[in-house]
């Protein structure tokens, strides 16, 4: 089959879409014929080493598709059932083998592409908004990257909880995409200081990272909740707790997806949730792009070279 991987960390021009074996369902997994891919920023920190693996790193941790066959034990989901899923590495191919218990139906109103759109970052704006910082109406919060993958769907979340959103992009035509999802005020972070709009809200939820970590802090009321849950501009430097308690007693939690669906149950909750809200028109997806499986590397380029908004899919040609 064919698939994109890596056999050496690096940039993009380090992808290969090249055959690789095709896996085969051991107890407890299914094999999916994918049909489409998202592209997220782990795949990037897979692809240069940041989140380290053994190559060859076939990347790519959301997909749907169809199941083909399953392994022993496995009695949630059957051959030729329509699945979507998240965070098993291996969808950047033709086919991957998930663990059974990570697959969710897709409802049938729902499409191939827009169940793959869905999954990752809806999920992760749901336990952002709904666990992590549970937000309730009055809340405020800071978001950054407000037009991105997470971004958009995170703004929509934290509308329908009823905070008020400040948001931050990095340019003119991002910050429309951030006020159509429901931002309440936007600031251009490349041009503008965010902390003056920013100031006195309950959360921030920052996947920038390195760039936006330490004033994100001047951002937060006193007993404030950081939120730092990406490194889109590298891994946030070493620092010293004692800041916390200068800044206000603030509270700090680096979460990932993984710990928020480690159940079948809180999986099953907060994909139900997005597929539903995205069925009855309540949260809507924008997809930037679908490109070729062969065209991975265009995808990871665009995505680091800060030019997308909303969501990128890979797609084999069948
Ligand atoms: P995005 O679509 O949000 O793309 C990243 C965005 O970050 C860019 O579009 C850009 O927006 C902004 N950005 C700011 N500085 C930089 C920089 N130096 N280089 C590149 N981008 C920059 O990606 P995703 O939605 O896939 O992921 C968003 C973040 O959320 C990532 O950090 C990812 O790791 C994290 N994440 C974490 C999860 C978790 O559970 N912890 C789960 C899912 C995602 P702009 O131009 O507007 O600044």
């Amino acid at each position: 089959m064919k698939a994109v991987f890596v056999e050496q960390p690096g940039g993009p021009e380090n992808l290969k879409y090249a055959d690789q074996p095709k896996p085969e369902p051991g107890p407890g997994q299914a094999l999916v014929k994918i049909a489409a891919a998202g592209v997220n920023f782990i795949d990037v920190y897979f692809r240069i080493g940041l989140y380290p693996a053994t190559p060859p790193i076939v990347l790519g941790n959301e997909g749907a598709g169809t199941v083909e066959a399953v392994g022993p034990d496995v009695k949630n989901i059957a051959p030729g059932d329509r699945v979507a899923y998240a965070m098993a590495r291996g969808s950047y191919a033709e086919y991957a083998v998930v663990p059974a218990w990570q697959l969710v139906k897709i409802p049938p109103a729902i499409d191939f592409q827009t169940a793959a759109a869905a999954m990752l970052q809806g999920m992760t704006a749901h336990y952002l908004t709904h666990s992590t910082y549970p937000l309730k109406a009055g809340d405020s919060c800071l978001i950054h990257a407000a037009a991105g993958g997470v971004g958009l769907i995170l703004v929509q979340m934290a509308k329908m909880l009823g905070a008020r959103v400040i948001g931050t992009v990095g340019n003119e035509e991002k910050a429309q995409q951030a006020k159509v999802a429901g931002a309440d005020e936007v600031v251009i972070y490349t041009k503008e200081d965010f902390t003056a709009k920013a100031k006195g809200v309950h959360v921030v939820y920052d996947s920038v990272g390195k760039s936006t970590f330490l004033q994100s802090l001047d951002c937060l009321r006193p007993r404030g909740m950081m939120v730092t849950f990406g490194n889109a501009s590298g891994p946030v430097p070493d620092f010293a707790p004692l800041v916390l308690s200068q800044k206000g007693s603030l509270f700090l939690t680096r979460p990932s997806l993984a710990h928020y669906t480690s159940t079948p149950e809180e999986l099953s909750w907060r994909a139900g949730d997005v597929l539903n809200w995205i069925a009855q028109g309540k949260l809507k997806l924008h997809i930037h792009k679908v490109y070729p499986l062969a065209d991975a590397a265009q995808a990871h380029r665009d995505l680091e070279g800060r030019k997308t908004s909303g969501k990128l899919l890979l797609c084999y040609p069948s």
